[in-house]
């Protein structure tokens, strides 16, 4: 809380002074948290917004913190990032996600009886410019006998805006081997639409600011001729339509309507669960 109109002195602010501390303290205790086994995931089913069905879900990585509990991504992702961390907390997440994909595909009776159920896993900018990149996600698909088609990186638009060669090249490789690559938080940063064809991605995750403004009713026609827009663009482009961040069928049935492909979000499931899963977590049916 600032003081609101102290331009003779300031007041010390006690929230911000706790949270430099808890950052510093989360800071020390990064390093070491992979090794004491204080991460793990939650998954996100992504579902087919045409019939239903559950067709992959996104990793998200916690900290469950000794002193703190549970934290959020948006707590470590950039101290992680900061710290370097984030690339073997990176090949981790991938590792244990690709792992639990073919935990599932073996509980239904293999690749066939799962149909198109991929899993998608976030990249950080820091991971793409590093070098082991593809040589250990090809190491990780490898050794856990999974296709490169049942998984789908998911990279922020912001990450690729100006992109040069260099950086697209791994992206390109694994595009090459069927990785998929999904545009994360697309429409958000303001990357040039014609820019998409040099970008080897196969999905567009809308915003979830775009699923927000389906909230209103009557919806903003506005919105809703951008998000038409996009979906044309993206369609004519051979690229499918993620939407985050549903959380009412109303919602639902007006991306549907408009042409998405998938969607994600609370009205589907929360991100789960907090225990290691044997089972199919979610009661939504497969494709
Ligand atoms: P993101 O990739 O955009 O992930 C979607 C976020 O929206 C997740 O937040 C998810 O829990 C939340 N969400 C899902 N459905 C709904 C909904 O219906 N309504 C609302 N309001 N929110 C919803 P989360 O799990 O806190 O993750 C935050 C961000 O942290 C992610 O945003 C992603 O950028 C980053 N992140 C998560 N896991 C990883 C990881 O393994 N590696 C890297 N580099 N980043 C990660
Ligand atoms: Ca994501
Ligand atoms: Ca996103
Ligand atoms: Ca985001």
């Amino acid at each position: 809380a600032k003081s609101a109109g102290g331009n003779r002195f300031e007041l010390a602010d006690p929230e911000s002074d706790a949270r430099a501390i808890t950052r510093h303290g989360l800071t020390t205790a990064l390093p070491t948290a992979l090794d004491r086994g204080e991460f793990f995931i939650e998954y996100q089913p992504l579902v087919h917004l045409g019939d239903g069905s559950v067709r992959g879900a996104e990793a998200l990585v916690r900290w469950l913190h000794p002193q703190h509990g549970v934290l959020s991504p948006d707590r470590f992702i950039p101290l992680a990032e900061h710290t370097g961390l984030i690339v073997p907390l990176g090949r981790w997440v991938l590792e244990q996600s690709v792992l639990q994909a073919r935990a599932w595909r073996d509980l239904h009776g293999g690749a066939e009886a799962l149909g198109p159920l991929r899993i998608n896993v976030n990249l950080s900018p820091c991971q793409l410019t590093h070098p082991g990149l593809v040589q250990d996600t090809v190491e990780i698909l490898e050794r856990t006998g999974m296709s490169p088609d049942a998984l789908c990186l998911e990279v922020t638009e912001s990450a690729l805006i100006g992109a040069d060669d260099d950086l697209l090249k791994p992206l390109r490789r694994l595009a090459e081997m069927g990785v998929d690559i999904a545009l994360d938080d697309f429409g958000t940063g303001y990357s040039n639409l014609a820019n998409l064809r040099r970008l080897p991605v196969s999905v567009l995750k809308l915003d979830r600011s775009f699923t927000q403004s389906m909230q209103r009713f009557p919806a903003d026609p506005v919105d809703l001729k951008i998000v038409e827009g996009i979906v044309s663009l993206a369609h004519s482009l051979d690229l499918a339509v993620t939407v985050e961040g549903v959380e009412t069928g109303a919602q639902a049935e007006q991306l549907r309507v408009l042409g998405c492909d998938t969607a994600q979000g609370w009205y589907y499931a929360r991100p789960g669960p907090r225990t290691a899963s044997t089972t199919w977590p979610w009661s939504t049916r497969r494709a």
